[in-house]
């Protein structure tokens, strides 16, 4: 990578749509904790340095358990997250200035948000990810939709089908270029009691950018294997892969 690159991974969710008491990112999946491996796949990668955001009281399990275990060297500072996701990503961006700060340098040019419950990230999308949004400033892993994708009113009926050649679903990473998603950013943590009177519900890093800059934001196609686990179907779904990679 020609910039100075690093990447948020966010472990900062509770993950209670999984089931049981242990948080998703960090069941036993193949002998590893899951958040493993996206911190495998971006410490693998010419990425140049790691942030992990974990769950509150979570910061020495992951320290010990995870980073010093596995030798993840790249991750130069693990921080706790927030209440909603956005939150978390607030002080991963607040982390890589402090760093910057302290080793007496500017912040990366290029910072990816990655959410740790998609084991999947590769090198092939970390690279397409970026070469994108080196070319256009802001760039978002997404899959065409595959199925048609109606908006309902308020009672659970249908209320528009939207075109479905022109839906993208989400995932992670998404890559920015750093001062213009902090940012935007900062904007949000100003404006939010204001966002939510207007029940307007942050879910993604590209929707900051969308509604704090006026920079557009470019999809690069992910893949179906980079799933975010969410439900118990999704580890079924995960260890099938993982089995696969192993023969
Ligand atoms: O909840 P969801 O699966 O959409 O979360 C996506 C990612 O964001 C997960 O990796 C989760 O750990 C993280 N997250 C976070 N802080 C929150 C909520 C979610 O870091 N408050």
């Amino acid at each position: 990578m020609d910039h100075k690159t690093s990447a948020i991974i966010l472990a900062g969710g509770k993950g209670t749509r999984i089931g049981g008491d242990t948080p998703k990112q960090y069941l036993n999946i193949g002998g590893y904790p899951l958040i493993y491996y996206s911190l495998k796949a971006f410490s693998d990668s010419p990425v140049d340095e790691i942030i992990l955001v974990c769950g509150k009281g979570d910061a020495d399990y992951c320290s010990s358990e995870i980073v010093d275990k596995y030798g993840f060297n790249k991750v130069r500072s693990i921080v706790t997250g927030g209440s909603e996701r956005y939150h978390s990503v607030y002080n991963g961006l607040e982390a890589i200035r402090r760093i910057s700060g302290e080793d007496n340098g500017v912040p990366c040019d290029y910072v990816f948000i990655h959410d740790g419950a998609r084991p999947f990230v590769d090198d092939d999308i970390i690279m397409r990810a970026y070469n994108a949004a080196v070319e256009y400033g802001a760039a978002v892993v997404a899959l065409p939709a595959s199925d048609t994708v109606k908006v309902s009113d308020d009672n659970g009926f249908a209320a528009q089908t939207l075109p479905r050649s022109r839906v993208w679903l989400m995932q992670t990473p998404q890559v920015f270029d750093f001062d213009e998603i902090y940012d935007s950013y900062s904007r949000l943590a100003e404006s939010e009691a204001e966002l939510s009177d207007k029940g307007v519900v942050v879910t993604d890093d590209a929707m900051v950018l969308e509604l704090f800059s006026d920079k557009k934001v470019r999809f690069v196609e992910g893949s179906r294997r980079n799933i975010k686990v969410t439900t118990p179907e999704d580890l079924e779904l995960v260890n099938y892969y993982l089995a696969r990679e192993v023969v």
